[in-house]
């Protein structure tokens, strides 16, 4: 369903003026269901029904077929084909329409038509059951109401324009009695919805009802946008890409990053552009024999700080602080005899550059399988770490699961940095009270997605895009909060460009 507003109200409010024109405002599709029932009532004139002759009336039904159509934006009624538009206004369909509507019959075989023209786009629909029957669902629901003494002196204003002869107290008395009619009918009576606004336009001139549904539309259709605090380069990342732009602008040629510096394709190509080019692999970055070299913030191993150094290369290191402390934390205890297991994604360069700095046994598990399945010597010593960007209620789940396996020294060092169980637990919460989600960021970034996981797990709309290119703003719902988040290489730039487009 797009976004739907439903219009009720008692004859003669002006409905169908001020719906019309709070449409047209709002770029919806303007359906007034009355004219679907006055054009039956054109029928059932037509061919002398007598409505209270249900065979009659039944037969008379399954020879209708009506049709909207829309000219210049105008609803078009179309009776078996005919454009009846013209002819459903006179007093004396009115007054069929009103009685003919009342038949559960007649209703029943609006009903589909009605429902399906708000299946696919934004409808302001106008009626006496629109809110409480066809479209329970609206997102918008507005009982549109005025005195019947107002009611009946515009409509005998209406009437004089048009030279029908009429008194002010005939048209008050027909507009009581449909007012009775509709809210006593046994089929779908006129009435408030529980959750709808009364709008009483019996002081307010047009425009001011117009300009009060578009107000009241804008307020609920409004989409809102809420980008997580956390969302993007964390502290680690921002220094390491900064690095980058920096030793670029030294301009001592060549430098290179070993790996991508961040899993992001529009930084490093732009990267690429001021010269910094990207080492793939360990073979390549033998072959190297002058300039810099760069280690991201996912660290390596020893070896290759050895390599770099036997090749007489210039070593930037900008490994991320919490991956150095790790690096640090397995290497001593490693030499100190503790076999290591990393809770983490075995191929990640994160948990492979912390292996590298293991001299002794280690394992490397991701999953509650995997710590079931652990094993090693009775006697060992173990030193749980983990990958900086790991969920943090998986870790604890593993890590439940590990202590109860009871070897004699277990050591559990929670390496999970504060940045990625801060930006996880917001993306959370954000996703709880979000109507869609989207999460940014590389294809090949694991704390990507792993917040896509989380989101989609709390949110059912959940997108995950790379760039502004894969981002179809219009499978967003049109009203209701977006929230944003973006991993750890995610460029504040996108962000921005991401919520900006939400806005549109
Ligand atoms: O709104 P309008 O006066 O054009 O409606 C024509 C007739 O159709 C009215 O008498 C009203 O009772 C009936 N109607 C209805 N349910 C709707 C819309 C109109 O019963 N949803």
């Amino acid at each position: 369903m797009g976004f739907a507003i439903a219009i009720d109200g008692p004859a003669g409010a002006g409905k169908s003026t001020i719906a019309k024109a709070a449409a047209a405002r709002l770029g919806a599709v303007y359906v007034d269901t009355g004219a679907m029932y006055r054009t039956i009532a054109l029928y059932l004139l037509r061919t002398g029904t007598d409505c209270e002759d249900t065979e009659a009336l039944s037969r008379a039904l399954s020879q209708i077929e009506i049709r909207l159509g829309y000219e210049d934006g105008l609803q078009q009624m179309y009776l078996n084909g005919e454009n009846v538009t013209g002819l459903i206004r006179t007093e004396e369909v009115s007054r069929m329409a009103s009685i003919s509507s009342s038949k559960k019959e007649v209703r029943a075989s609006l009903l589909k038509l009605q429902r399906d023209m708000a299946k696919s786009q934004d409808v302001l629909m106008d009626g006496r059951d629109i809110g409480t029957k066809i479209l329970p669902d609206a997102q918008l629901k507005i009982f549109l109401t005025a005195s019947a003494d107002v009611r009946a002196k515009r409509r005998y204003l209406e009437q004089q324009e048009k030279g029908v002869e009429c008194t002010l107290e005939e048209i008050k008395a027909d507009i009581i009695e449909r007012d009775y009619r509709d809210m006593h009918r046994e089929e779908s009576p006129l009435c408030q919805a529980e959750d709808a606004v009364l709008v009483d336009t019996s002081d307010l001139t047009l425009e001011e009802s117009i300009e009060t549904i578009v107000q009241l539309a804008d307020s609920r259709r409004a989409r809102r946008v809420i980008t997580a605090e956390t969302a993007g380069f964390c502290f680690g990342v921002r220094r390491a890409v900064e690095t980058c732009y920096e030793e670029a602008q030294k301009g001592r040629k060549p430098i290179y990053t070993f790996g991508p510096i961040i899993h992001n394709e529009q930084v490093v190509s732009d990267l690429e552009k001021k010269g910094v080019r990207v080492i793939a692999s360990e073979e390549e970055l033998s072959e190297i024999t002058e300039g810099t070299v760069i280690i991201r913030s996912h660290g390596v191993g020893r070896s290759i700080y050895q390599q770099i150094e036997r090749q007489g290369l210039t070593l930037v290191d900008a490994t991320c602080p919490f991956v150095k402390k790790i690096h640090k934390i397995v290497k001593e205890k490693s030499e100190q005899g503790w076999e290591i297991l990393i809770i983490g994604s075995a191929d990640h360069p994160e948990v492979q550059g912390i292996c590298g700095w293991i001299s002794g046994k280690v394992q490397v598990i991701a999953t509650e399988e995997e710590a079931r399945a652990f094993k090693t010597s009775e006697d060992a010593k173990i030193c749980v770490v983990s990958q900086t960007t790991f969920d943090s209620k998986k870790f604890s789940k593993i890590v439940e699961i590990i202590k109860n396996l009871r070897y004699y020294y277990t050591d559990i060092l929670n390496t999970i940095c504060n940045a990625t169980e801060e930006r996880q637990a917001e993306a959370r919460k954000l996703a709880q009270n979000c109507d869609a989600m989207i999460v940014i960021g590389g294809r090949h970034s694991s704390n990507t997605q792993k917040l896509y996981e989380i989101c989609r797990s709390e949110c059912e709309q959940t997108f995950y895009i790379q760039s502004l290119v894969d981002f179809d703003v219009s499978l967003l719902p049109s009203s209701g909060c977006v929230g944003i988040t973006a991993g750890a290489s995610t460029p504040n730039n996108l962000i921005e460009e991401v919520s900006h487009q939400c806005l549109k």
